[in-house]
C-alpha cells in the first residue's frame, strides 16, 4: 500500500489533548473525497483541545502519525452508505470500551445502530458537534438536540444554514486514487426544493439553501493558502441559482459538476464549465419519473444530451429499478431512451436497486429481491450497465428503514442471513426522527 507515492497537500497536523479517530468505514479513494467526513476532519481539529487524524479500511494506521485506534480517546464514524454499516459494525466490536460516535447522511435512522454506537448525530451536525465537543471537554455530556444515545423518546434532526465549510481538505498528488481527483469539494448549496418521492434530499436534508457569492469566494481563496488543488468540484444536489458567476469565481481553475441539474445544463455552462463527463439522472421512465415528482420529459433529456456531444465526452445515465409502480413498459423505455442516448454520444449507465428511504413519501415500498432480480436481468439482456446486485439492496432497505432488530444481522454480509428478515413485522422507529 505504502509502496505507492503517497503525497496529499493540506493534511492538518495537530496535537491536542482528546484525540479523535475518524474513521471512513471504506477505502481511500471514497472516503477523502466525502464532504462530510472532511467537514468532521476539519471541524474536530478547529476545536480547542482536540486532535482529529483519518483512517480508512485500506489505512488501518492513521494517515497522519501512523497511530492505532486503540491510541484514541473516541472512535468517530463518518457514514454515508448503508453497506459501510458492516465495518462501522466491526471496528465498534473490537473496541467494546471505547466511546464511538458517529454522523452522516445514513444517521436519519439511528436505530440499527443502536447500542454499537454511543452517539449519533442525526442530520446536519454543525451545531450538535459543536456542543458535543464542548461537553465533552469539560466532562459532563447531557442531552443535545440532534444526537441520539438510544434512550430518547424522539429525536431532533439537525439543521444547518451553511456557515462552515471545511478549507482543509486533505488532496492527493501521489499515485493513490481519489475519486473526485485534485479537486478541493466547495459545497454551494445543501438541501434540494423539489419534492421527488423517492428522494431524501429534500425530505430529510430540507429545503434548499445556497452559500453567498462573497462566502464561496471566501472559501476558495482562503483554500489556497490550506492546500493544493487544479479542479473545483461544485457540491450540491439541487445546485445553484448563481451558477455561471460561480464557475466564473472558480477560474481558472478546472471545474467539476457532479450534481449538475437537467434544466441547468446549457451552451454557457457547458462551455464555461470545460467539461469532460456530464452525469444526468432520468431515474426510470418517463412516466414514472413524472409520477414520482420529477418533471422532465424523455425529449428534455435527449435535447440536453444532443448539447452535451458537442463539449463534452462522456454522458452518464443513473436509473433506478423496482420503484413503486414499475411495469414491464417502464424497463423497456429505460432501453428506448439509452439507446437512444448512445446513439448520440458516449454514454456510461448505472442501474441501481430502488431502496426506500425513511421519510420519504415511498418509505413504506416493499422491498422485493424477486422483482428487482427480474428487472435488472431483462435490462441486462438488452443493453450494458453497471451496478450492485438486487441482494444488495435488499440489505441496504433493512439497514435504512429497519430498528434494533437489524443490528445483529451486521456481522455478516451473506444474504441468506439477511433475506429471513421480516421487515413488515418491524415497528418503523425512524418515525420517531423528527426531520
Ligand atoms: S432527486 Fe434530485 S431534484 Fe429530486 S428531490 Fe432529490 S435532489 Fe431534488
Amino acid at each position: 500500500m505504502w509502496s505507492m507515492h503517497f503525497l496529499e497537500y493540506g493534511v492538518i497536523r495537530k496535537k491536542g489533548e482528546h484525540r479523535i479517530a475518524l474513521v471512513y468505514p471504506n477505502v481511500y479513494k471514497a472516503g477523502n473525497s466525502n464532504l462530510g467526513f472532511l467537514f468532521a476532519y476539519n471541524f474536530i481539529n478547529e476545536q480547542e483541545g482536540f486532535q482529529c487524524e483519518r483512517f480508512f479500511t485500506d489505512f488501518p494506521k492513521s494517515i497522519e502519525s501512523n497511530s492505532i485506534l486503540a491510541d484514541f480517546d473516541i472512535i468517530a464514524f463518518s457514514c454515508s452508505f448503508e453497506m459501510d454499516y458492516f465495518t462501522v459494525y466491526e471496528i465498534a466490536q473490537k473496541f467494546p470500551d471505547k466511546m464511538k460516535i458517529l454522523g452522516g447522511r445514513s444517521a436519519y435512522n439511528p436505530f440499527p445502530l443502536k447500542g454499537v454506537i454511543d452517539y449519533i448525530f442525526v442530520g446536519d451536525a454543525e451545531q450538535s458537534l459543536e456542543e458535543f465537543l464542548n461537553q465533552y471537554r469539560d466532562g459532563e455530556l447531557s442531552d443535545i438536540e440532534g444526537v441520539f444515545t438510544g434512550c430518547e423518546d424522539r429525536v431532533k434532526a439537525g439543521f444547518s444554514q451553511l456557515e462552515y465549510h471545511p478549507v482543509h481538505q486533505p488532496i492527493q498528488w501521489g499515485e493513490y486514487t481519489q475519486a473526485f481527483y485534485r479537486s478541493f469539494l466547495l459545497e454551494v448549496s445543501r438541501g434540494c426544493s423539489r419534492q421527488c418521492s423517492f428522494c431524501m434530499v429534500s425530505h430529510c436534508i430540507g429545503r434548499k439553501r445556497e452559500r453567498p457569492l462573497d462566502h464561496i469566494q471566501g472559501i476558495l481563496e482562503e483554500a489556497e493558502t490550506c492546500t493544493k488543488f487544479e479542479t473545483v468540484s461544485l457540491i450540491g444536489p439541487d445546485s445553484h441559482s448563481n451558477l455561471l458567476e460561480i464557475i466564473d469565481i472558480c477560474h481558472p481553475y478546472r471545474i467539476s459538476l457532479p450534481s449538475l441539474r437537467i434544466e441547468q445544463i446549457s451552451e454557457e455552462i457547458l462551455r464555461s464549465a470545460d467539461l469532460r463527463t456530464v452525469t444526468i439522472a432520468p431515474e426510470s421512465s418517463e412516466r414514472l419519473r413524472i409520477s414520482l415528482g420529477k418533471r422532465i420529459t424523455d425529449e428534455e433529456i435527449l435535447k440536453k444530451v444532443r448539447l452535451c456531444s458537442e463539449h463534452a465526452h462522456w454522458i452518464k445515465l443513473y436509473f433506478m429499478v423496482g420503484l413503486p409502480g414499475e411495469t414491464s413498459r417502464d424497463l423497456q423505455d429505460i432501453v428506448d431512451l439509452t439507446r437512444q442516448v448512445s446513439r448520440i454520444m458516449r454514454t456510461k449507465v448505472t442501474i441501481s436497486p430502488f431502496v426506500p428511504k425513511p421519510h420519504t413519501p415511498c418509505a413504506d415500498h416493499e422491498y422485493s429481491t424477486k422483482t428487482v432480480e427480474k428487472a435488472l436481468s431483462y435490462l441486462k439482456n438488452r443493453i450494458r450497465f453497471s451496478g450492485p446486485p438486487a441482494r444488495s439492496g435488499f440489505i441496504q432497505w433493512a439497514i435504512s428503514t429497519g430498528n434494533e432488530q437489524v443490528t445483529p444481522y451486521l456481522r455478516t454480509r451473506r444474504y441468506s442471513a439477511w433475506r429471513n428478515l421480516d421487515l413488515s413485522l418491524m415497528e418503523k422507529k425512524w418515525k420517531r426522527v423528527e426531520v
